[in-house]
């Protein structure tokens, strides 16, 4: 059973994970690309590391009873894809608050508005294997737990249940 948790940056999918109780390796995948190289490049105006996705999906073939958490992890091989949520505004307060840019939390406020990562693993993976998790006012461990009825198959698919689009 592999399980990805996707989400725009800033919708706590690192946070949320580290209080996830359950059985499957839990792989931060960020830092996998990271110590291991598997980037294309670097992206000049981020200063980020654009992912091979072709090297990770081949570094993670073999893997199994995997979570796997990352912005990009809707992009690989998974049984369930868990979509985090976070309404624009408190993701912008987020991602200041982590210390990014002005510009950067912008560009992911407007991401998330626009269900950029949702609209991505549904055409992905079919509606029926996403998991929209709402995170606006949670907090990381009662994201956690829903993560975990999620693995253990205790809660049905769901997309498109929040509406952010007042923000734009
Ligand atoms: P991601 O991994 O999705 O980019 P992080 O887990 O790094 O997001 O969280 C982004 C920032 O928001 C961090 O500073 C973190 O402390 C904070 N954060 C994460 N989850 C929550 C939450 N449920 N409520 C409030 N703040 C949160
Ligand atoms: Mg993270």
């Amino acid at each position: 059973m592999r399980v990805a948790i996707t989400g725009t940056p800033g919708t706590g999918k690192t946070t949320a994970t580290e209080h996830v109780e359950t059985d499957l390796d839990v792989l931060h995948l960020n830092d996998l690309i990271r110590d291991e190289g598997l980037a294309e490049g670097e992206d000049p105006e981020r200063g980020s590391l654009i992912a091979d996705i072709e090297a990770v999906t081949e570094r993670l073939e073999d893997r199994d009873d995997v979570l796997i958490e990352s912005h990009l992890a809707h992009h690989l091989d998974a049984d369930r894809v868990i979509v985090l949520r976070c309404d624009p505004r408190q993701l912008r307060e987020r991602l200041l608050e982590r210390g990014e840019g002005g510009a950067k939390a912008a560009e992911n406020a407007e991401a998330e508005a626009l269900d950029v990562v949702l609209s991505e693993a549904v055409s992905e993976h079919g509606v029926d294997n996403v998991y929209e998790i709402e995170t606006t006012d949670r907090t990381p461990e009662d994201v956690a737990e829903e993560i975990e009825a999620v693995i253990a198959g205790d809660r049905e698919p769901s997309a498109g249940e929040v509406d952010f689009l007042d923000f734009l």
